[in-house]
């Protein structure tokens, strides 16, 4: 299925998953960001709100895409052209269409049950409804609804914002059909590129019934131990919590929503449940920040507040009054913030507080984790992707070691869960061979192999290595294909990946039938070329190894284009310079969503010189094949190069040229590399042809006086300094060949180009400068 023209990359399996139009009912924070996040995978979507004043009825679903388009909601522009905003009054027929139907309107029970009457009267039989409610149980939502409802109706929890938050908590039960939940699952994986989670019908469900629970732990056992707000938050942020710690969550989430989130929670468990023992919305510090007015960051200021004068403060917890902040080290820690349990051991109050807090969250997850989910897994994933720790419970259980809880719980006076004692008994909550996770009851459940959900180290778990270095290894991935994976820092492009790529392509020639490049950094397929070994060039202005250098990459990434067996790359995070090159290169790119692809080349004073410019060039060349006009592809690819930025999503990469319709785009990370596979495989079945050598049509002396009008337009509005529009001339000079090239250019010949330029700009100290500034802060200087 294309995005949403008939010219954009394919969405992966979005097809497949029976959802062809989908509606959401209510347009604020959440459904308006569930809403774009179907757009972004090419699915039509109804976007309904209350009705607006006559003259503009459907304003309040209009103002939610409004909303998405400033919060970077759409992967592209257009993908907006595909909600279609309406209002409950007018349009409520427009849900016969759809085989989803999401609700996210306010949290109030009888408005989301009236709402669900009126759904029902229209939507088509088998139509999955469900509801983005963080507090109210299914139960309770269904009550007097009818069996037929019921059985379609689901609760799908996601977090905000929805194009990022990685987590979906489903709430299903016995009254669903199993066919209904699989295809919501799926749906939910696949369109919107969620990891789910089965919770049981439990309020707050998993992720904020054990995140609340930690907040509150972890806020007042800070102000009992006489804690300042910079300590414990750099005592959780070593413990893997969020890196903002308990109290910069919480001016995060607002403190105003104290005593709602939490209030309703608990009013919602029975007293026997811990949360009651750590009050947060009664506890006076709290109380005195919201009379105060002090809600956090949408405020003045909560916890932390930064002054007119960028100063920063601190609340004192037991004044509550402002002082300057003073920030802790967290290498001053106990175990230097990075040995779990030296910090946990330690006697000193850090020490204590880490071990109050952890102790107290793990025995409650372990105590209500029958009641919540089915395995541990489930609840680890949920904190993990839902709060961001780096962790979950059990994880960090199994960190903490299983002799340490089973000691220390007793001696400060907590039980030990049954489910803990399991764990003791089974030495971990996982199995070490299998990684199979404990179910709650206490049983093992049994490792589940999708092929969707392959993950380069699931592969690498029971796959063959066949060769490799300390920048790249090469594994057997199965099915006749390779897998090259990159392991530097940001899995920069180093002399040593380049041996294992050149080594691996003749292996693979010989044993395979296709190669896919990619890893599961979530950070980055590669952030370019290893900047030192560059700048170590440029101090010795060694030229002549610089060449070398050059040559070395584009020779190496043409036996990649030009390889008798298909290549595919698996995009995913930052494939920046060098990085972008090796992609560009590739027959086939799957890309996941949110690709930041660019060539970032001239904020370090140079040009592509791997073969960006030569294949930027070829692929516009490609797309514009029917207008054959080589100024047009020329200046489109000057725009994109000369902006450096990377691209905000695939969707955006496929508008600056980088990918082509023929590439496909995955919602799911963690369907990427499996996916990619299966491309790699089904071109070698197709009957693998090596491409014909591409003849660039290079638009010659007059393409560079356009490209030249177009610098002297800019100089002023963009304030061009000399270097830029040094570099902007020679960009533009590579890019025509105006320097003497004829019109129909191999390959070579504009790889030539590149490197003389490159060269060139390199000799120019304001370009050493330029890349000595990038190496030591990691941005760019403009000189
Ligand atoms: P919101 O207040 O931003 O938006 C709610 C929208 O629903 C408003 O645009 C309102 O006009 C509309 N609405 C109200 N009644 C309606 C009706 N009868 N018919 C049609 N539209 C109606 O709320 P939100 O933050 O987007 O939350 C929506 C739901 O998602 C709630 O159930 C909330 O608990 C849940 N949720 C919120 C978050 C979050 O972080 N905001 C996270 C997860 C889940």
């Amino acid at each position: 299925m294309n995005a949403f023209s008939s010219s954009s990359p394919s969405i992966i399996g979005a097809r497949g998953t029976g959802i062809a139009r989908a509606a959401v009912i209510g347009a604020g924070s959440m459904g308006s960001g569930i809403a774009a996040q179907f757009a972004n995978a090419g699915i039509p979507v109804d976007l309904l709100d209350i009705r607006g004043p006559d003259s503009s009825p459907n304003s309040p679903a209009e103002a939610g895409i409004a909303r998405q388009f400033k919060a970077n909601g759409f992967m592209h522009p257009d993908a907006a052209k595909l909600v279609h905003a309406g209002n409950i009054d007018d349009d409520l027929q427009r849900l016969s269409q759809a085989d989803w139907i999401i609700e996210a309107v306010v949290e109030k029970l009888d408005v989301k049950r009236d709402l669900y009457r009126k759904v029902d009267s229209v939507r088509k039989k088998g139509s999955i409804v469900s509801s983005n409610t963080s507090t109210i149980r299914r139960s309770d939502l269904i009550a007097e609804l009818g069996p037929s409802f019921e059985a379609d109706f689901l609760i799908t929890h996601f977090f905000n914002p929805p194009r990022i938050m990685r987590l979906v908590e489903i709430v299903s039960s016995p009254e669903n059909s199993t066919k209904l939940v699989s295809r919501a699952k799926a749906a939910s994986e696949v369109i919107l590129g969620k990891t789910v989670v089965d919770c049981h019908d439990t309020p707050g469900f998993i992720a904020n019934r054990i995140g609340c629970y930690w907040l509150a732990v972890a806020a007042l056992e800070a102000k009992i131990l006489g804690l300042t707000v910079e300590e414990a938050d750099t005592v959780m942020a070593a413990l893997g919590m969020p890196r903002t710690g308990v109290f910069g969550l919480l001016d995060l989430i607002g403190i105003d929503l104290i005593p709602h989130v939490w209030g309703s929670l608990m009013s919602a468990l029975p007293a026997s449940d811990d949360i009651h023992a750590y009050d947060l919305p009664a506890d006076p510090v709290v109380q005195g920040m919201i009379a105060a007015g002090q809600l956090g960051r949408k405020a003045k200021g909560g916890f932390y507040r930064i002054n007119a004068d960028k100063s920063r403060e601190v609340l004192d917890l037991s004044s509550g009054l402002y002082r300057p902040e003073a920030p802790v080290d967290a290498a001053a820690l106990p175990g230097k913030g990075r040995d779990l349990v030296a910090l946990l051991q330690a006697g000193d109050p850090r020490g204590l507080y880490g071990w109050r807090v952890l102790s107290r969250l793990i025995a409650y997850t372990a105590h209500v984790g029958p009641e919540i989910a089915s395995d541990v897994a489930a609840i680890d994933t949920a904190m993990e992707l839902g709060y961001a720790w780096r962790a979950g419970p059990f994880k960090l259980a199994e960190r903490c070691g299983m002799a340490m809880l089973a000691e220390r719980l007793p001696q400060g006076g907590q039980d030990v869960p049954s489910l803990l004692a399991s764990a003791i008994r089974n030495e971990g909550f996982y199995d070490r061979n299998t990684g199979s996770a404990l179910r709650t009851d206490g049983t093992r459940a049994q490792p589940t192999d999708k092929i969707d959900v392959l993950t380069l180290s699931a592969l690498k778990s029971r796959q063959p290595k066949i060769l490799g270095n300390e920048g790249a290894t090469l594994w057997d991935a199965g099915d006749g294909i390779a897998c090259l994976e990159v392991h530097t820092k940001m899995n920069s492009l180093t002399p040593a990946v380049f041996d294992a790529l050149e080594e691996g392509l003749d292996r693979i020639a010989s044993g395979f039938r296709g190669l896919v490049i990619g890893n599961d950094n979530p950070r980055a397929f590669s952030a370019g070329a290893d900047l030192s070994y560059f700048v170590d060039l440029l101090r010795k202005k060694d030229w002549a190894a610089l060449g070398t250098f050059l040559s070395r990459g584009q020779n190496l990434f043409l036996r990649v284009k030009y390889a008798p067996f298909p290549v595919v790359a698996a995009p995913a995070g930052l494939a920046l310079g060098g990085g972008c090159e090796l992609m560009l290169h590739c027959d086939a790119i799957v890309a996941h969503a949110d690709l930041a692809a660019g060539l970032p080349e001239t904020k370090v004073g140079i040009v592509p010189g791997w073969g960006g410019c030569t294949q930027l060039l070829w692929r516009g060349q490609e797309r514009a094949r029917d207008a054959d006009d080589p100024v047009s592809v020329a200046t489109m690819t000057f725009e994109t190069i000369l902006a450096g930025n990377p691209s905000s999503s695939a969707l955006d990469a496929w508008g600056k040229g980088l990918l082509r319709s023929t590439d496909s785009i995955v919602m799911n990370r963690d369907h990427l590399i499996g996916r990619a596979i299966q491309r790699a495989a089904s071109m070698a079945n197709a009957g693998y042809h090596v491409p014909d050598r591409s003849t660039i049509v290079l638009a010659g002396p007059s393409g560079k006086h356009t490209l030249m009008g177009l610098i002297e337009q800019r100089r002023e509005a963009l304030r061009f300094t000399e270097t830029e529009m040094a570099i902007a001339e020679t960009l533009a000079s590579v890019l025509t060949g105006a320097n003497g090239i004829s019109c129909a250019a191999s390959e070579e010949d504009v790889l030539a180009l590149e490197r003389e330029a490159v060269i060139a700009l390199a000799k120019m100290p304001a370009t050493q400068e330029r890349i000595e500034h990038m190496l030591v802060t990691g941005k760019p200087l403009r000189n």
